[in-house]
């Protein structure tokens, strides 16, 4: 029976009050947002998503030694193969081995919607283990199971008599929840209901520093944090640098963690979050479960941000004037470093698109550089985000304000009316901004470094480089057209967002 108090997570547009839709102004949003009356926005037209399907897997495909094993149909698992290039790296750089995510499918068919996918199901579990003698095998159920009401929950619990690997499920039905973000919740969810048992694994895979386990130690003087898929190990290391600076162990958990170690994460001070989109519904669910308590407040992004990230962490512990000496000797030769490109960088216009607590951050950083906000979009919209329209307001002031699922016609009209000297998104909306001679950055890059104080100074060196010299984007826009006729760019950006309460602006 599952430990946890529901089989699944829940959608976040029941538990969290999230929206994908709203047209206006930063100032806008908070006020609409306020009044609880977003909600239950939409579009009268969409252009082609994604599902949470693939936030899942960008998580599940670092885990190593796993099997990924989709129940659904063949199609679901393909972005696998755009994310490999990440879980290679990210083998490389965690563990020594350049290794490929592997992954398999039940690949139902016709014949499998209407006499049901349990029995390939099963017998797909007992081949991944038997073939790849992985350590755990995740079931990731879509929506063909979730229509079909294959019963995945009692397949896996048959099955896991009959393998040693720990078997995983995570319920990823797109149909369920159009906020991506219930990935992360669904991922977690499994991790916490199969793999923190102490220890959850035979002995002849106990790892070896157990007898050198001391428990006291951790609990005083470790903080678990807690890492996302679309940070590479640079910034792992400047969290774990800051937070080894206050004089703390740190423990990173989930993403490239080796499930055999991750019962371990029970044992510490603190759990701390890098994007609270992210870690939300884990940290509250963890601390229920095993009393650890949380701080999932400021994504450390920025100057600020990452200045009262952690202040947070000292807070807690105690420590502030520690945290602030430590805070002042950074900041100081940080905005020593600075100098030059804020001079170059003043009063340049940016737009941003991201995910919502990215998204935010990253404005406040660009704010912090000398950048001009003239706009942001962002995937969803949650209410506990509500404290980084606050301070990004306070930085930037009011502009533009999107909240959308992709949707790249909107985006591409608000970049021709907002005409930014600069656009920080994903490859979508960059190859949306390149395509109107506008130079663009990606918002992420497990490569590449942007959080803490060494990421401003990363981004800020690598904007230079890139505003020093245009061309590049001007080429592409010489040769390419979007496939938008020009009366599309005439018209409202948001005339298909269909909820009065989710337009408008002051
Ligand atoms: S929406 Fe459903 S069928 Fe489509 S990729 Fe996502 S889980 Fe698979």
């Amino acid at each position: 029976m599952s430990k946890l108090a529901t089989k699944t997570a829940p959608k976040r547009e029941d538990r969290l009050h999230s929206c994908i839709s709203y047209g206006g102004t930063l100032c806008g949003l908070k006020k609409r947002a306020g009044c609880g009356c977003l909600g239950d926005s939409d579009r009268s037209f969409s252009q082609g998503s994604i599902c949470l399907m693939l936030p899942a897997i960008a998580m599940i495909n670092s885990l190593p030694d796993n099997v990924n094993l989709l129940h659904g149909a063949i199609g679901c698992g393909v972005c696998s193969h755009s994310q490999n290039a990440n879980a290679r790296s990210g083998s490389l750089q965690h563990f020594g081995v350049q290794k490929d995510a592997l992954w398999i499918s039940t690949a139902m068919n016709e014949a499998d919607v209407i006499s049901g996918g349990e029995g390939k199901l099963k017998r797909a579990i007992l081949e991944a283990d038997r073939s790849y003698r992985p350590k755990t095998i995740t079931v990731v159920a879509s929506c063909v199971p979730g229509i079909t009401g294959d019963d995945v929950e009692g397949i896996i619990a048959e099955s896991q008599k009959l393998v040693q690997a720990k078997i995983i499920s995570v319920h990823c039905e797109g149909f369920k929840t159009k906020i991506w973000s219930t990935a992360y919740d669904a991922v977690y969810h499994g991790l916490l209901e199969t793999l923190l048992e102490d220890p959850p694994f035979p002995k002849n895979i106990i790892p070896d520093d157990a007898e050198a386990f001391n428990v006291e130690q951790l609990k005083k003087y470790t903080v678990n944090l807690c890492n996302v898929s679309s940070m590479g190990k640079v910034d792992e290391d400047e969290l774990t640098r800051l937070l080894n600076g206050l004089g703390y162990q740190v423990n990173i958990f989930p993403v490239f963690a080796q499930p055999e170690q991750m019962w371990k994460i029970k044992y510490a001070a603190l759990n701390i979050s890098t994007c609270p989109t992210h870690d939300d519904y884990f940290l509250k669910l963890f601390k229920e479960q095993y009393g650890i308590p949380y701080i999932l407040k400021h994504m450390p992004i920025g100057i600020e941000n990452t200045n009262d990230w952690i202040r947070d962490v000292g807070r807690f512990f105690g420590k502030e004037d520690a945290a602030e000496k430590f805070i002042k000797t950074e900041v100081f030769r940080l905005n020593e470093a600075l100098e030059p490109y804020r001079t170059f960088f003043k009063g340049k216009k940016v737009f941003i698109s991201a995910g919502e607590f990215r998204a935010l951050a990253t404005a406040n950083l660009l704010a912090e550089l000398g950048f001009t906000i003239i706009g942001v979009r962002s995937f969803h919209h949650d209410e506990f985000a509500s404290i980084e329209y606050e301070k990004l307001q306070k930085i930037a002031g009011n502009f533009s304000f999107n909240v959308a699922n992709a949707q790249p016609f909107e985006e591409a009209n608000l970049i021709t009316r907002l005409k930014p000297d600069l656009f920080l998104g994903h490859w979508n909306g960059n190859s949306t901004s390149a395509k109107l001679g506008i130079p663009s950055h990606v918002i992420y890059n497990t490569g590449l470094s942007y959080i803490g104080y060494r990421g401003v100074f990363e981004l800020a060196r690598r904007l230079y480089r890139q505003l020093g010299n245009p061309v590049f984007a001007k080429k592409i826009s010489a040769h390419n057209r979007l496939p938008y006729r020009e009366k599309w760019y005439a018209e409202d950006p948001f005339k298909h967002i269909k909820s009065d309460d989710a337009k408008g602006g002051e």
